[in-house]
């Protein structure tokens, strides 16, 4: 498309959009100094649904109503509300619904899987993340190596980009493992690198994984709602994800787990076990053995945490509406617009390290003019009411969300942009 640098442009693009009544399910945050806000971090906490709120509001009131009943009355009984996630889950990641569950969060969710997944022996013992993985993931591998008596200095091994580069490149993954896979136990992966919101391809990983005989686990905390996911085919062991980033389930809200259908067999039975891993059709009846579940549900441990998990319910329910293709033809052109927006006004002063054909909603920005300091400019655009994120030591995040922003969003930032600088 031939884009225009014009608000008449913007808003002939939202006129023409198929999905831009969406934007109106959203609550928005304050007007501040008479500027609307221009909120553009949905990879970090996605807007409040207006369902959502609706939702939470009525498991409140069924909780004052019904008390304990409310396990088993009508809409959204509390007893299979994770299993109400599924199908959502299962579209989203192109999984099966067995091999999806909402429970626990993202950080706790990767530490269970590879309490299942990350078996290291004394040959086979290193974790493989890469170099600028999100802290959380870092620890969490780190940790597990330490758990079981290895030392993270020898057991963690990173997979970075070349000097001079940002974009990790599949062959530099390709050739650790050539030289040091007997060794590597599992691969802890991204599906979208946060800093830089580079989509690797998971594909490959996996295919990696399986040819060196390491287990694989994929992080999707910036994939999920995001991009195309075909985890049945990719068939990793394990995924996780969070669902208040694209997904806007609220902060904290209930995550997500894929475990591969190779691994949910019956006889299985590697995992930590919890109550709400036990078969439902008899769980109540307190046996002293324990009788799996079926899929991935066997995972779970406790009672779902309703008022975290409703709120995905409602996500679901939008995203299974608009539907994944929907969302990603947008949001090729809006952050198409935004890049070259930012290119067109200040290609001289600002640049991107996110690579253009591997790209979901966000671009990462960075200032080339050495002039201008970053952190200031992102301070200046955060008294405009633009909301993008900052991330140490020079980049500016931004992502328009598909659901919810508008051309005329990714317009209006490039004007307080302008104005900022
Ligand atoms: C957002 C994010 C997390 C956050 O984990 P929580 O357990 O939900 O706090 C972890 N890893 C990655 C890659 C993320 O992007």
């Amino acid at each position: 498309m031939q884009f225009e640098d014009s608000r008449d442009f913007a808003a002939r693009l939202d006129a023409a959009d198929p999905i831009a009544k969406y934007r109106e399910q959203f609550n928005f945050p304050l007007i501040r100094g008479g500027r609307r806000p221009v909120y553009l971090v949905g990879n970090s906490l996605g807007l409040q649904p207006k369902l959502a709120a609706l939702y939470v509001e009525q498991e409140m009131q069924k909780w004052k109503d019904y008390g304990v009943e409310g396990f088993f009355h009508a809409d959204r009984p509390w007893l299979s509300l994770a299993r109400q996630c599924a199908a959502g889950f299962a579209e989203l990641t192109g999984a099966l619904q067995s091999e999806v569950v909402a429970m626990n969060t993202l950080t706790v969710n990767l530490h269970l899987l590879m309490a299942s997944f990350y078996r290291p022996t004394a040959e086979r013992f290193k974790i493989v993340i890469e170099s600028q993985a999100f802290p959380s993931d870092r620890y969490a591998a780190a940790s597990q190596i330490r758990m079981h008596g290895c030392d993270p200095e020898s057991g963690l091994v990173e997979w970075a980009p070349r000097d001079g580069e940002t974009q990790l490149r599949i062959d530099d993954l390709a050739a650790i493992l050539e030289a040091e896979g007997d060794s590597v136990a599992l691969l802890l992966l991204p599906g979208v690198q946060y800093y830089t919101g580079q989509v690797i391809d998971m594909a490959a990983v996996c295919a990696l994984g399986r040819k060196h005989g390491c287990r694989v686990g994929l992080d999707l905390a910036h994939g999920v709602g995001n991009v195309e996911l075909a985890l049945h085919d990719w068939a990793p062991d394990f995924a996780a994800w969070c669902t208040y980033k694209y997904l806007n389930a609220g902060p904290g809200a209930i995550g997500g787990a894929f475990v591969a259908e190779r691994h949910c067999q019956p006889g299985n039975l590697q995992q930590l076990h919890g109550w709400w891993g036990h078969d439902e059709a008899t769980r109540f009846k307190m046996s002293k053995t324990f009788t799996p579940a079926a899929g991935a549900e066997l995972w779970q441990l406790s009672t779902p945490p309703v008022l975290s998990l409703t709120p995905v319910i409602a996500s679901m329910q939008l995203f299974r509406e608009v539907g994944l293709p929907a969302l990603r033809e947008k949001s090729k052109l809006l952050t198409g617009y935004l890049d070259w927006l930012v290119d067109t006004r200040f290609g001289d002063r600002i640049g991107t390290i996110t690579p253009e054909d591997a790209r979901g909603c966000q671009l990462s920005l960075v200032v080339k003019d050495r002039t201008i300091n970053g952190k200031a400019l992102f301070n200046r655009l955060c008294e405009l009411n633009v909301t993008p994120d900052w991330r140490e030591p020079d980049v500016i995040r931004v992502a328009p969300v598909p659901l919810y922003n508008s051309f005329d969003d990714v317009f209006e930032f490039a004007e307080r942009l302008s104005l900022a600088l």
